[in-house]
């Protein structure tokens, strides 16, 4: 049976239906799920602003109770969510599993949070008078999540939304639903109150306006594209909403000529071909000093040649396909132009596999220069660029210069430049000896420049954004 959006506590059917594509097996449909429309779309906020009032005023205990319990049930179902996301999304079982497990930590985290609010007890500067400084929920939060973690990113967005007492009205891209369904049906039967969580699936074109531009949607967590993400901030920032938006990255690993050679390889290939290239840390450009460039090269083609693509629920297979036919086509054009511009393209072949999936052998480009497109635009998909470099300073420069932020690495051995990197990098996260991709829960996830905008996501940082600040001052008798 078709699975339903949820709006104030309720499942409804929808205006139209959406098929769940395997991208592995073309054949295989994983659920159909309903589409909600503008008008659905009211409703949801509508019940989410209803509902804001009471989930504000749960105790602690009771959010953290939810959460906790929510969290309780991803971790011991991680094996079959893990499938479920696998088979939809196409990124690797383990992948995927990994993918869930992190969503479980998320929630247990965010419990937590929801049981330790702090604020500041201060004196005044006059005499009698005594300033509380505390946080209370921003109100109706809409959260709008990307295709490439259906499960992770949802989840480090509403656990801390609910934690501070906000409500949501969460809208998930439309190619992941059966993810994003699992974990709304896992918190409604948590415990939360109608209206606290609303589901919308539904085209971004079609519903996404009506929700972020809503006067009673009051801030705006979105994690996609650039532009997309630029058009969410104009549209909900027109009604004065806050906006916090996640976007593409382009993103640096140095490789220098002191450089562990097995580190630099493993880095690159995790970095660069984890889940399919499709993460907004993948280290799309390889940044190599000429010292170490030819057995890097070298030693990376061998290790691409043999990771095995294949059905991403294979237990062999080493990457899955790419989500869909659009990104497929994206992927192979941004290839297309790259030979165009004057670069050499190795690897980066359609692959005719069983189940007529969306399979793309891992892609090189070698002898590109920084100013090529590839250099420049996210590709989102199993490609990394090589770009030579003649040494360290000229590496910093070229890791600097594009429009994006989100992260940049270095493999070094040496301290010196491994500190000179971290303080220099113009990205939100560094690594040092470590793939770009692949991060903690409990620290700040971000970037700038193209990348990011507003306050940070994960770990207690989140506050900044899911909180607003109250300053009381009270005195307990006449003032002198
Ligand atoms: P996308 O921008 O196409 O879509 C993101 C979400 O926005 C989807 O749910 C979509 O339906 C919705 N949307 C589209 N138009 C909208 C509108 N007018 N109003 C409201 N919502 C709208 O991105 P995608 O293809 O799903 O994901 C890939 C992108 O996400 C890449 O650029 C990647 O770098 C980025 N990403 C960034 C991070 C990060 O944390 N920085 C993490 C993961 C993915």
């Amino acid at each position: 049976m078709t699975k339903q959006n949820l709006i104030g506590g309720r499942w409804c059917a929808g205006a139209a239906i959406v098929a769940d594509v395997n991208p592995s097996d073309v054949t295989d449909i994983v659920d159909e799920y309903a589409l909600a429309d503008a008008d659905q779309a009211r409703e949801a906020v509508a019940a989410a602003r209803a509902a804001q009032p009471g989930w504000a005023a749960a105790s602690p205990q009771q959010r953290f109770t939810v959460l906790d319990t929510a969290g309780t049930e991803i971790l011991r179902r991680a094996e079959d969510l893990g499938d479920l996301l696998a088979r939809e999304e196409g990124k690797t079982r383990a992948e995927a599993i990994a993918e869930v497990n992190r969503a479980g930590q998320v929630f247990k985290f965010h419990a937590g949070q929801a049981v330790r609010a702090t604020g500041e007890h201060l004196e005044s500067i006059r005499t009698g008078v005594e300033v509380t400084v505390s946080r209370e929920p921003v109100g109706v939060v809409c959260v709008v999540t990307p295709w490439n973690f259906p499960m992770a990113i949802p989840a480090w967005k509403i656990a801390p939304a609910l934690a501070y007492g906000n409500t949501v009205v969460f809208k998930p891209a439309e190619l992941v639903p059966a993810s994003a369904w699992a974990l709304v049906d896992i918190l409604r039967r948590a415990g939360l109150p109608d209206g606290a969580l609303n589901l919308l699936i539904g085209k971004g074109s079609v519903i996404g306006d009506t929700i972020t531009g809503s006067p009673d949607v009051d801030a705006v967590s979105f994690t996609g594209s650039t532009d997309t993400g630029r058009k969410v901030l104009a549209t909900a920032t027109r009604h004065g909403a806050r906006v916090q938006l996640e976007m593409g990255g382009k993103n640096p690993l140095v490789l220098v000529d002191d450089a562990d050679l097995e580190t630099a390889v493993r880095c690159a290939v995790e970095g660069a071909y984890g889940s399919t290239g499709q993460r907004c840390t993948a280290s799309s450009r390889l940044i190599v000093t000429e010292g170490i460039h030819d057995r890097f090269v070298a030693a990376l083609l061998d290790r691409l040649r043999a990771i095995r693509v294949g059905d991403a629920r294979d237990p062999r297979t080493e990457m899955g396909p790419v989500v869909d036919e659009r990104q497929l086509d994206q992927d192979e054009r941004y290839l297309d132009v790259a030979r165009r511009e004057g670069a050499e393209v190795v690897g980066g072949k359609r692959l005719d596999l069983p189940g007529r999936g969306f399979y793309l052998s891992p892609a090189l480009v070698l002898g590109s220069s920084t100013t090529d497109t590839i250099n420049r635009e996210e590709v989102f998909g199993p490609v990394a660029s090589i770009i030579r470099v003649t040494d360290y300073d000229e590496a910093l420069a070229v890791a600097n210069d594009v429009d994006f932020g989100l992260t940049a690495g270095i493999v070094t051995t040496s301290l010196a430049k491994a500190t000179d990197f971290r303080r220099r990098s113009t990205a939100g996260m560094v690594m040092v000896n470590v793939p770009t991709a692949g991060v903690d829960f409990h620290v700040p996830f971000g970037g700038r420049k193209a990348s990011s905008y507003g306050p940070r996501e994960q770990g207690t940082h989140a506050r900044e954004f899911f909180t607003t600040t109250k300053t009381a001052y009270v005195a307990a008798g006449p003032v002198v």
